[in-house]
């Protein structure tokens, strides 16, 4: 029964609704089940009790077609449900060839996985998203999947961009790790703020900590006042980090097309879409990025940044650069883009001049080799932006949907915790009609971005991805959604299909289903392992 997934971020929890009336078999549904489950008394179907529920659910005749028809979101936390038909029609025809109703399948309906991201919400479906977010950053730096393979020669840096500080607060540094992996990092930290002379801030706060933090500590990345630490600044950074990484992106482009003028390159003739004629240098680059939503509550960028040629014919080739530029100049360029790249807001009531937004100190950038002779290799890149594709705000502390009048005081507090001042902050700043969308990502801490992004031209998509992997799954299983095989591309499948609710019916179905996914995944792992042992 502990199979089933907790789900930290509210209303995420597996759904209890009322039981359905057509729980029962029906003798006219399943003429064999007649006379046995019907005898039972209705509380005992219809029971809150997760055993009892379980129990009825495994009694029924189509128990064994419930559970294969559930197999495709049979991990997930919280299933969409949808009602109606599927249709395969021939494509050059339109003649329907075959129909299928989910009133024929059991419960009357199709599960379909949630699909989300976060892996606080859902770990199956975010287990999904994650390996292609590895497939998306890794093929834009190997090629592959209709990425051309030379792009792997191609000049690539990984920097990190940080935030700038608003405040002191608890830290752990560690000045050389002897661990063995940094997720559970056991080395003696720095004591975390140990200073000589007594300083203390005007709210009698002793600015010193000499406690050498664990990794679990709770206390990272709290202020050390928290009334010293600057809650409005740092929202409004978050909410404008992205038109900060805008503005670097551009910095960075500038940066190494002057490179080309100075050393001479070639510049090559570009049509404009107006038909004008342009000579430009003959260099693209191509971004990704992932952000991490830091234990202080801000946003920092691990990007990617490759360099690629431009083909003035055919703009949307992805062709190798001019010789004459290289990593080290990309570098430079990013470099010298976090040192310069600043601005300011808008002015708000809070702050006639707006408030100032740039980089932090430290921007560490590693060059990517794909041979692995680099400082980081393509491998490690793609599983670590990948990794945090799938986070959201969950190691601040705080994981909640968005926030409304009605639900806000449960989060945002002017005198409580770091995370609830930080709502707090953006709560009272978004009041200005302009300034709206920091209360619309107040749940995020202001930061209304999304997780992981790339310029277009840098890899495939997440949606090619999915879409080969309905293709795969139509023609190699016969899951709910598969109807006929549809392996030529003359056939098309076309879902008439209705929304019905999300979430499993009952607890009981949750864990059945939920365990039943968990045995098969023991099983495959059994099996392959069994299959490598042997061949040894
Ligand atoms: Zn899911
Ligand atoms: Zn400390
Ligand atoms: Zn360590
Ligand atoms: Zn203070």
């Amino acid at each position: 029964m502990s199979v089933v997934p907790e789900a930290t971020a509210s209303g995420t929890a597996p759904s209890v609704e009322p039981q359905p009336q057509n729980l029962l078999p029906t003798p006219a549904r399943s003429p064999s089940a007649a006379g046995t489950l019907t005898a039972a008394p209705s509380w005992w179907v219809r029971s809150a009790d997760l055993q009892k529920q379980a129990v009825a659910r495994a009694a029924r005749p189509d128990y064994d077609a419930w559970l294969a028809h559930v197999k495709p979101a049979s991990a997930c936390v919280r299933p969409v449900r949808l009602a109606g038909t599927i249709a395969t029609i021939e494509a050059a025809t339109g003649r329907l060839l075959a129909e299928r109703a989910t009133a024929d399948m059991p419960d009357g309906v199709i599960y379909k996985p949630c699909g989300n991201r976060r892996e606080s919400v859902c770990p199956s479906c975010s287990k999904l998203y994650q390996r292609d977010a590895y497939q998306v950053v890794r093929s834009g730096l190997i090629g592959g999947k209709g990425v051309p393979e030379q792009v792997a020669h191609h000049p690539a840096v990984f920097p990190t961009f940080t935030a700038p500080g608003f405040g002191e607060v608890h830290t752990r540094a560690v000045k050389r790790h002897t661990c063995t992996r940094r997720t559970d990092c056991d080395c003696r930290p720095e004591p975390c703020h140990a200073r000589r002379d007594i300083s203390v801030c005007p709210h009698g706060v002793r600015l010193v900590c000499f406690a050498r933090h664990a990794a679990t500590d709770r206390n990272l990345g709290t202020p050390l006042c928290l009334d010293c630490y600057d809650h409005d600044a740092q929202a409004v950074w978050n909410l404008s980090a992205g038109e900060l990484w805008r503005r670097t992106t551009i910095a960075v482009n500038r940066y190494v097309r002057r490179l080309c003028r100075a050393r001479g390159i070639p510049y090559v003739a570009k049509v404009s879409g107006n038909g004008k004629v342009r000579m430009v240098p003959p260099v693209r680059l191509s971004f990704g990025k992932a952000a991490e939503m830091q234990r202080r509550g801000v946003v920092h960028f691990h990007a990617i940044v490759r360099l690629d040629g431009l083909d003035p014919t055919d703009p949307a080739a992805i062709v190798a650069p001019p010789a004459g530029i290289d990593a080290a100049d990309l570098v430079d360029a990013i470099d010298h883009a976090a040192r310069t790249v600043s601005f300011a807001t808008e002015p708000h009531p809070a702050a006639p001049g707006g408030w100032r937004i740039g980089w932090g100190e430290q921007v560490l950038t590693k060059v990517i080799t794909v041979a692995g002779a680099g400082e980081v290799t393509d491998a490690q890149v793609a599983a670590y932006l990948a990794k945090y594709a799938t986070k959201s705000t969950e190691v601040t502390g705080h994981a909640s949907t968005r926030l409304t009048d009605e639900t806000v005081n449960v989060y945002a507090d002017p005198d409580g915790t770091h995370t609830e001042r930080l709502v707090e902050a953006c709560w009272i700043l978004g009041r200005p009609r302009e300034w709206r969308r920091l209360r619309r990502w107040a749940h995020m801490l202001g930061f209304g971005g999304h997780f992981l992004t790339k310029s277009r031209r840098y890899s495939i998509t997440f949606a090619l991805l999915r879409h080969n992997r309905v293709v795969f799954r139509r023609t190699e299983t016969a899951g709910p959604d598969a109807g006929e095989p549809v392996a030529e591309p003359t056939t098309l499948v076309v879902n008439f299909l209705e929304f019905v609710g999300s979430g499993w019916r009952t607890p009981a179905d949750a864990m059945l289903a939920n365990t039943s996914s968990a045995l098969a995944r023991d099983h495959q792992q059994a099996a392959r392992q069994y299959l490598t042992t042997t061949a040894a």
